[in-house]
């Protein structure tokens, strides 16, 4: 199963796919995870992806996609995978399109998680992230057991610098320029389905598992 998660940031895209990779037992590849481990491991990669995000902007497609296209072909995608926080533009999805096109395939489903703009500061502003596991927390909704630490590898979790009130709001109107047309780019595809994004994270993915089962 191909599946792409769709939605602003801090809709909930990561918290979904991490568990939709869990029941499937296929990848989640997260290129914003991707890239904070570049940074954080001091690579070329994430020197230059560094610039952009901590303004709230996209790194350049033809950083982020040649990226991806070797990802997916490694030996654990055989059975699919979960894309999440890629594609981001019309470009990248039509490299994508074009890569899969090469071996015969297709996307399945690029799931939208629907989040109007008012939660997802609340949601941003609110979230804790573990920069050594990639786990993700929420202070109000989905707390750490022990605060300030990782339930899953004990390390700290931290506002990620990107998270921080002045950035939310470019990386808001960055989705709403760049990313949202992909909502009419897959849904001419005929993949696209619709959550809503804004009911306990329990529910939403059990909406999810319900249209990937149908
Ligand atoms: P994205 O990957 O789309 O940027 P995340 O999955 O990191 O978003 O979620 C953003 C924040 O919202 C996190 O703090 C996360 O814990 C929280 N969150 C995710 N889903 C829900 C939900 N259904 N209800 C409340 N908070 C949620
Ligand atoms: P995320 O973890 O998905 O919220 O991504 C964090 C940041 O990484 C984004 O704000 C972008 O700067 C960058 N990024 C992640 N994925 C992409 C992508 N597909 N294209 C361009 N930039 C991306």
């Amino acid at each position: 199963m191909k599946i792409i998660m769709l939605g602003a940031p801090g809709a909930g895209k990561g918290t979904q796919a991490k568990q939709i990779a869990d029941k499937y037992s296929i990848p989640h590849i997260s290129t914003g995870d991707i890239f904070r481990a570049n940074i954080k491991n001091g690579t070329e990669l994430g020197k230059k992806a560094k610039q952009f995000m901590d303004q709230g902007l996209l790194v350049p497609d033809e950083l982020t996609c040649d990226l991806v296209m070797d990802r997916i072909q490694q030996d654990d995608c055989v059975n699919g995978f979960v894309l999440d926080g890629f594609p981001r533009t019309i470009p990248q999805a039509e490299a994508l399109t074009a890569a899969l096109d090469n071996i015969n395939q297709k996307m399945d489903f690029a799931v939208d998680v629907d989040v109007p703009d008012e939660n997802i500061v609340n949601r941003m502003g609110g979230r804790r992230a573990c920069l050594s596991c990639g786990a993700t927390y929420h202070i109000v909704s989905i707390p750490t057991k022990v605060e300030g630490i990782c339930d899953r590898c004990g390390s700290e979790v931290v506002l990620r610098e990107d998270d921080k009130p002045e950035t939310v709001q470019k990386r808001l109107s960055v989705y709403h320029e760049q990313t949202q047309p992909l909502i009419d780019y897959y849904n001419n595809q005929g993949i696209l389905k619709s959550v809503d994004g804004t009911q306990a994270m329990d529910k939403v993915f059990a909406d999810i598992i319900a249209i990937l089962e149908k």
